[in-house]
């Protein structure tokens, strides 16, 4: 027997409608050339309409991908609703990836339109002669000044929006499993891979980040995704929050501490999401704002330290919250955090609780399985293996053919990832497979050795890569950055790490560094430190 209820598609129309309906007077605030701008939901709403109609005068066909070149902006955010609400894909491009990727991602997705920010055309357009499938260039005027190429196949995105009247419909997709857009990977462990949402994913990871008790983005919520919106949809939180009908900050391409708390206090941010390394980079001037408004600082993209989680929360009172993802699960995949039977616990094992990763998100199943034998491994907090996921917002294949095992026989994703898993489901994330480090047929986790250095009150960063060795296969070496006004010896490191990891962890060689390499969306590029463990410290 089938249900009787109507079958109406999970598409971002719907999100989009909803937030035209009943938060028009919610604001989305926009940084950008040094001004901030503000814009109702309602006004947004009547862009998204001519945006979607300008593609139409463009004869982009249905379907077709639309990639987008900025930053976090009220701009981009009318290209996140217009393109797929008008049954287009959104491509966003990583303005931050070498000439090389954007080629290789642009030719994959088989874009057919670029809208790019004025001030980053020029990191782009270089590649137009080679990208001769792009029919049309559209250039955003970001106040920026910058040269404005005198070519046919640019056209002002103003002049675009005002020669078409809004669409006046209702929009509509037909079939929610129809692509929404394609994210691409980061490329930290190769290539960067092409993921594609569908309408259906995307609404299901949008009421995720409103589930109550995990993130639980509201309406009384004022959410600033610093994480970029070319980066795995900004962790859907553009689409969260509008569903919601919270209002929006957009930091655009300043984010600088300065720049970002300031944001913070004016308009009162209650949610912000970024990788740890912009969290580190604010600490010296979190006394300098009026931060009372945050309720929620989700830190992803690589694992938070604790002690930089602790330290937040000893100056704001609030506690960066982890959030681990991926890519390929559009992209929420755990959160962090304490639940009621958290309530009274002691002292130390909040700590422990806050130090992992989090519960699966709340269309997202995961499990462990052994790395060799493929056998799936208790819930007991020490059984460490394989983390493995499933279900309707996690991806079932790449884009192309690029020969990746994805999927394991019984169709759960392989995360890459080294977990283990307790009895409430949190998982605590050990290392990434291919940053383990194989020492004498034992592994040893990167990043329980990181957060055993990063607990030291003189390290401010660590990063820990494994160094070929002709006894024991591989050691580690650690990469150290000082706090500020401290300066460390190897040994005295060496002597404080003995007492708090197992010996045969100790790093064969620290070496100091002003700052960790980063690759294009923040995360310690291990690659160049691996380069760097090989050849004579010069430090
Ligand atoms: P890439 O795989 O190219 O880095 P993603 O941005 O999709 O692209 O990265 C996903 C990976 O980032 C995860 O598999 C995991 O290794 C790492 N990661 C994300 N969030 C966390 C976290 N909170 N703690 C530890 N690792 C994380």
């Amino acid at each position: 027997m089938l249900g009787l209820m109507q079958s109406v598609p999970l598409s971002i129309p719907m999100i989009f409608h909803r937030a035209e309906q009943i938060s028009g007077m919610k604001r989305i605030t926009t940084a950008e050339a040094g001004a901030v701008r503000h814009t109702t939901v309602a006004e947004w709403a009547v862009r998204v309409r001519r945006l979607a109609a300008a593609l139409d005068a463009l004869d982009v066909p249905a379907r077709a991908r639309v990639a987008t070149f900025a930053w976090n902006t009220d701009r981009h955010l009318e290209l996140y609703f217009a393109v797929p609400c008008a049954d287009r894909v959104l491509h966003p491009l990583n303005i931050r990836m070498s000439a090389e990727q954007l080629r290789h991602v642009i030719e994959e997705a088989q874009d057919d339109v670029i809208v790019v920010e004025l001030s980053l055309l020029e990191r782009i357009w270089p590649l137009a002669e080679r990208l001769d499938r792009i029919r049309h260039w559209v250039v955003i005027d970001d106040g920026s000044g910058a040269d404005r190429p005198d070519d046919d196949r640019i056209i002002d995105y103003e002049e675009l929006l005002s020669s078409v009247e809004p669409f006046s419909g209702r929009f509509s997709v037909e079939d929610e499993t129809s692509a929404a857009s394609i994210c691409h990977t980061s490329g930290t462990t190769g290539n960067p891979k092409g993921v594609v949402y569908s309408h259906r994913s995307t609404v299901l990871h949008s009421l995720g980040g409103m589930a109550a008790g995990l993130v639980g983005i509201s309406e009384r919520d004022t959410v600033m995704p610093i994480v970029p919106m070319f980066h795995a949809n900004g962790w859907g939180l553009p689409y969260t929050a509008l569903f919601a009908g919270a209002d929006l900050v957009l930091p655009g391409s300043d984010l600088s501490p300065r720049s970002l708390l300031r944001l913070v206090e004016d308009h009162r941010v209650s949610v912000m999401a970024a990788v740890p390394a912009i969290w580190s980079g604010m600490l010296p001037q979190l006394e300098e704002a009026d931060l009372s408004s945050l309720r929620i600082v989700l830190g992803g993209g690589s694992a938070t330290p604790p002690p930089l989680a602790a330290e937040w929360e000893r100056r704001v009172g609030v506690p960066i919250m982890h959030t681990w993802g991926m890519t390929e699960l559009n992209p929420t995949g755990a959160i962090g955090g304490l639940r009621s039977y958290h309530d009274g616990v002691s002292q130390a094992e909040r700590e422990k609780v806050l130090a992992r990763q989090g519960q699966p998100a709340l269309f997202v199943e995961l499990r462990v399985a052994d790395v060799d034998s493929g056998l799936l491994l208790p819930h007991d907090d020490v059984s460490t293996g394989e983390l493995q996921a499933h279900g309707p917002t996690v991806a079932a294949a790449y884009l192309g053919d690029v020969g990746h095992e994805l999927l394991t026989d019984d169709g759960w994703l392989r995360t890459g990832d080294i977990a283990s898993i307790d009895e409430f489901g949190y998982v605590t994330i050990h290392d990434r497979i291919k940053d383990l480090i194989k020492s004498g047929g034992e592994w040893i986790p990167s990043i329980d050795l990181e957060n055993a250095i990063c607990a030291l009150p003189s390290v401010a960063e660590a990063a820990v890569v494994a160094r070929p060795d002709p006894k024991w296969l591989e050691r580690p070496v650690a990469f150290v950055v000082m706090q500020r006004g401290e300066s460390g010896s190897a040994q005295s490191i060496l002597d404080e790490l003995r007492n708090r990891v197992p010996k045969w962890w100790l790093p064969d060689e620290i070496r100091f560094i002003d700052a960790l390499p980063r690759n294009t969306t923040g995360k310690v590029a291990k690659d160049v430190l691996r380069t760097l463990a090989t050849s004579p410290n010069r430090g």
